[in-house]
């Protein structure tokens, strides 16, 4: 069983896939809790019915969209996602999973788009000695980096010079990195935010060849769930 935050169909406003035609399938549950988390309803506050991976699997199967985003909350800590990623592949579907990278696990993925949480993250409160000792994983990171088709986005505060730092550190630790597949991304719920902040990394990403994503849906719909 899953527990199943939405299930929605849009296009990809973030990353390497940006505009693909997409199936969100979001699973509620995370072992983090970002300070900024958009999506609070399957972390802070895990929301949404249990569903078995049949019945997920006869719902996107029957979609006439071929690429399936599997997101959360963070999927990667579900043994429940290997069975749903080879189902979803079998059927012919092409699969990101959305994760923050502290766990792995051997599964069907096409795009396996890692964002890993940076000091900005930890939240003050109950929660930040456990996210403090579970975001940072550079073994697990390795290995997924080796093992998959890979995407590394992060979201930076570029105000905050010290997230760049933090980044290179982290690139450091994590071996052989293809910088045209680090990608950074401003943090913000506002297109406005986002934009003058986008600005701001645009020399960052030029120095580095690093690339510069932004998030399309706020752009489209707001910062709006289902979208
Ligand atoms: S890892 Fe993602 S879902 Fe989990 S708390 Fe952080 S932003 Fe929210």
């Amino acid at each position: 069983m899953l527990r199943i935050a939405e299930i929605f169909t849009s296009v990809q406003g973030e990353g390497s896939w940006i505009g693909v035609p997409s199936t969100f399938v979001r699973l509620s549950g995370c072992n983090l809790r970002c300070r900024w988390c958009d999506t609070p309803y399957a972390s802070w506050k895990p929301e949404g019915p249990n569903r078995s991976v049949e019945d997920l699997l006869s719902e996107l199967v029957a979609s006439p969209v071929d690429h399936v985003v599997i997101t959360g909350g963070e999927p990667m800590i579900f043994d429940d996602l290997e069975p749903l990623a080879q189902g979803l592949r079998d059927a012919g579907k092409t699969i990101t999973i959305e994760t923050a990278g502290t766990v792995f696990r051997t599964l069907a993925c096409d795009l396996m788009s890692i964002s890993p949480k940076l000091a900005n993250s930890t939240p003050e409160g109950d929660w930040r000695d456990r996210h403090e000792s579970t975001r940072h994983q550079p073994a697990v990171l390795r290995q997924l980096i080796s093992r998959y088709e890979y995407q590394l986005k992060f979201v930076v505060d570029p105000e905050v010079g010290a997230d760049v730092l933090e980044i290179e550190a982290l690139l450091a630790e994590a071996g052989s990195v293809d910088p045209h597949r680090v990608l950074l991304m401003p943090e913000g719920i506002s297109s406005e935010d986002l934009w003058r902040r986008a600005k701001l990394l645009v020399p960052v990403c030029i120095e580095r060849n690093w690339r510069l994503t932004s998030r399309m849906h706020v752009d489209l719909f707001g910062n709006r769930r289902g979208t």
